[in-house]
């Protein structure tokens, strides 16, 4: 039983088709972005892709702020920068919570010992700012952090309402974007938001490894008025933007081949262009549902309600949830993801993002999980393809 390098064999994850809640599929163009030659992190050629990649982001976000960058880490490191970088000990933070992320961001706050106060919703439906409204009142709390897309519910937060709130009451507005960014309208100058993060591995089609954030100008004056300094050493905005800014001062070495990547996925993105991109995943979000409907299956959320991007299904009676997801895996190469904590066992995620958004993928879907189904004795109607290419024709 000795240690031998020939036990090692080569790496061949084989095919995949990711609808899950990401990673999602990614395209070639970007796998091979990632295999360029690595260069160093103050290279003059990666300083003018770092510069590239800025403006690229600056497109996606919509916006005209000048700290728009990629966090070195995944979504969850965006999350934390941007909890980080305003809240002190004892300042007032609203977080809304409909799921696993908004639960994750009110985590962070109380770790930084901000006065935590949290507006909660059911899981699987969208936050009623009449509820936000009410939890301001009185106050002045520094920040009013959402989630946009619940990737654990499914759920799209509009967010007009809840940015006009933050306004009235002095409050910067701090918007999850993980599962909208590059799938549905995340405008952030336009929106009102003050501080947003995101992540590559979901609408971006990016391997994970990378967060976008952008800062606003209020922000901005926020983060300068700091009394303590910021707690977290890598995640300080004040010292990372030397870095990406004029003075290219070393902070940490950036991951460059990571970056290469990010940069061909928003290259993608600005080829297709953000309207035909939205319009797409919402015109597949409509097959999908119109699909799983047709099978005699239903949705999770109230329509008005639902994310484009990320469709709960909610598992019908009788069915081994493990077995079925099993089954796609092993037979068609298809991932879908298990319903996360209140919904385990209750939900299916099925994610239509970025590259893995298209017909093909949804006609896969109705066809392995019919089989699965079927395989298990559970009925389903059969018209899934028909119903959905109804909706494809409309279009
Ligand atoms: C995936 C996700 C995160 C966390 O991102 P990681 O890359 O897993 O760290 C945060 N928020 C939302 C809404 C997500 O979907």
């Amino acid at each position: 039983m000795g240690f031998n390098a020939k036990d090692f064999r080569d790496l061949d994850p084989g095919d995949r088709v990711l609808m899950g809640p990401g990673p999602s599929d990614v395209s070639q163009r970007v796998l091979r972005a990632m295999a360029a030659t690595c260069v160093g992190h103050l290279d003059p050629y990666f300083l003018e892709v770092m510069d590239e990649t800025q403006r690229l982001l600056r497109y996606v976000f919509q916006t005209e702020n000048p700290l728009t960058i990629p966090v070195s880490g995944t979504g969850s490191a965006g999350m934390e920068t941007c909890f980080v970088n305003f809240v002190e000990p004892g300042d007032e933070v609203v977080v809304c919570v409909n799921g696993v992320f908004g639960t994750r961001m009110a985590d962070i706050v109380n770790r930084l010992g901000g006065r935590l106060i949290q507006v909660d919703a059911e899981w699987g439906r969208a936050i009623d700012p009449e509820a936000v409204r009410k939890a301001v009142e009185g106050r002045s709390p520094k920040i009013i952090a959402v989630v946009h897309a619940e990737t654990s519910t499914g759920v799209l937060q509009p967010l007009e309402d809840l940015s006009g709130i933050a306004k009235e009451s002095g409050a910067l507005f701090l918007v999850d974007t993980v599962t909208s960014l590059g799938g549905a309208e995340v405008a952030i100058d336009k929106m009102g938001i003050d501080i947003v993060y995101s992540g590559t591995q979901k609408c971006l089609s990016c391997p994970p490894g990378l967060s976008p954030i952008s800062f606003g100008p209020k922000a901005i004056e926020v983060l300068e008025k700091r009394k303590t300094p910021v707690v977290s050493w890598y995640l300080d905005m004040t010292m990372v933007q030397s870095y990406w800014g004029a003075e290219r001062k070393y902070h940490h070495t950036a991951p460059i081949n990571m970056i290469y990547a990010l940069r061909e996925a928003l290259r993608i993105i600005a080829e297709e262009g953000l309207e035909a991109r939205f319009a797409r995943h919402l015109l597949n979000h409509k097959a999908l549902v119109a699909g799983v409907e047709a099978m005699g299956l239903s949705m999770h959320v109230p329509e008005a309600e639902r994310c484009p991007t990320l469709n709960t299904v909610s598992i019908p009676e009788g069915t081994d949830d493990l077995k079925v997801r099993k089954t796609l895996l092993q037979e068609f190469s298809l991932e879908i993801g298990g319903g996360l904590g209140a919904l385990a066992g209750k939900v299916w995620r099925v994610g239509i993002m970025g590259h893995a958004c298209r017909k093909k993928n949804v006609f896969l879907f109705f066809g392995a999980l019919e089989s699965a189904l079927t395989a298990q004795g559970v009925k389903v109607t059969p018209g899934a393809i028909e119903a959905a290419s109804a909706v494809y024709a409309s279009a």
